[in-house]
């Protein structure tokens, strides 16, 4: 017998009759003799509903209400599968974050997981029950509702899966698996029957949405057997695994992109040693997140300096920014909030030289204008104008021939 913890995320569940696909498929391991803990999303849309409920309400919804709203979307799937499961004969009990002590901290709506407290799981599972988890939400020290930010049931399942020390973490989704792009953008993307944990975080950190960053970070601490899956068809899908000397490593294993960013500059800033933290320091006092950072260095003893963002802080950095102009007498500030990064991801990279320019050229000879760059020794990122995001991502998906399989250090 195995414990296995089976996540549905929010399209898999989006309909009475997906719940009810859902528990048939959830029965079907019980069946084999395994226990079952089953985390679920909201129905899908739902989040997005609660959302933009809260803004009729405020423009800047309390952070703790917001995570009061968001976290009833999960509620209502967690009691239609128990239902479901009942009817179909078979014992299961619901519950919250907060009844099964998902602690987190209390930064609400991206709140982190700090402990779990698996004994209440563990003996729903033994008297019989398929358990069934709400994803995404949490409980802090002080019994207020959290929320893990958006795709967080994928980490709730991760985490979940460790505390319960359970033989596998299955993610079902509506993608066989992990693809070398996203397959709504790329007709030709392939599904890859392994990505190591580096990888995928990297993926995920460059907006690969399929798993939420921390669930990757945590199996890959954990070392939790983590398999990506469709909901509506049977097959392999991706396995999520460690490097092994075995595996060939991928020169390149996949392209990423992300939409929400913005781009921000300031123009003529006097150049001289502190400028770069006292029009950082602003930014991040107000808790945004900058990503790429470029400094040019003018001839006239000034310097231009862009960076990226969230584009839901874009407004707010804006602000800032424009304050900040005003006080170190910078000539101008401008933005961009119609931008996109598309990133090649690959731990082959590491050895070859070469991949940056044949991604630069590959985007050239289609016209497209590279805006700013940033590398690692895994990746090569490009901001682009957001027109150019799909036609970007199918140029590089092709120019690095990743429609036959994903491209290894030998071929
Ligand atoms: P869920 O609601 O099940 O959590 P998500 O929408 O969060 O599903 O994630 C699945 C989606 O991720 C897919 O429908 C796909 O469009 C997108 N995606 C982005 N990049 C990839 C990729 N490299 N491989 C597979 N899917 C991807
Ligand atoms: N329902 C949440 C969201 O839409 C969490 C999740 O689906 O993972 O982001
Ligand atoms: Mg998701």
């Amino acid at each position: 017998m195995a414990l296995i913890v089976q996540k549905y995320g929010g399209t898999s569940v989006g309909t009475v009759e997906r719940i009810q696909a859902v528990a048939d498929k959830v029965i079907e391991t019980k069946k084999q003799g395994h226990q079952v803990v089953v985390v679920v999303s909201a129905m899908s849309g739902e989040t997005d509903r609660l959302v933009s409920l809260a803004k009729s309400m405020s423009h800047t919804p309390t952070p703790r209400e917001l995570d009061v709203l968001l976290s009833t979307g999960e509620q209502v799937t967690i009691a239609l599968l128990s239902m479901a499961l009942s009817e179909k004969k078979h014992p299961a009990v619901s519950f919250t974050g907060g009844q099964v002590h998902i602690r987190t901290d209390n930064s609400h709506n991206k709140a982190r997981i700090v402990d779990i407290e698996a004994a209440r799981v563990h003996k729903a599972l033994n008297d019989g029950n398929i358990v069934v988890i709400a994803g995404f939400q949490g409980i802090d020290e002080d019994g207020n509702i959290t929320t893990l930010g958006r795709g967080g049931s994928d980490t709730t399942a991760v985490a979940m899966a460790a505390a319960l020390n359970a033989d596998e973490c299955r993610i079902y989704t509506d993608v066989d698996g992990v693809y070398t792009a996203d397959p709504r953008i790329v007709e030709d993307a392939q599904r890859m029957p392994v990505i190591t944990y580096e990888e995928m975080l990297e993926m995920a950190s460059l907006g690969s949405k399929v798993l939420q960053i921390r669930s990757v970070e945590f199996a890959r601490k954990y070392n939790v057997n983590l398999r990506v899956l469709s909901s509506f068809e049977d097959g392999p899908g991706t396995l999520i695994t460690d490097e092994d000397e075995n595996m060939e490593a991928a020169l390149i294993s996949g392209i990423a992109h992300n939409r929400d960013e913005a781009k921000l500059t300031i123009v003529g800033v006097p150049d001289q040693p502190g400028i770069a933290s006292q029009i950082l320091g602003p930014i991040a006092d107000a808790n945004i997140e900058v990503d790429m950072i470029v400094q040019n260095v003018g001839l006239d003893n000034t310097t231009d300096f862009t960076f990226t963002v969230n584009r839901a802080d874009f407004d707010k950095a804006l602000k800032i920014l424009e304050k900040t102009s005003t006080e170190i007498g910078a000539k101008d500030v401008s933005g961009d909030n119609k931008i996109a990064k598309v990133s090649v991801v690959g731990v082959g990279m590491r050895s070859h030289a070469g991949i940056a320019s044949k991604m630069f050229k590959a985007l050239a000879d289609e016209g497209i204008n590279i805006q700013m760059i940033s590398t690692s020794e895994i990746k090569v990122s490009v901001v682009l104008a957001e027109k150019y995001l799909e036609l970007g991502v199918r140029t590089l998906h092709s120019a690095f021939g990743l429609e036959n399989g994903v491209l290894s250090e030998t071929n």
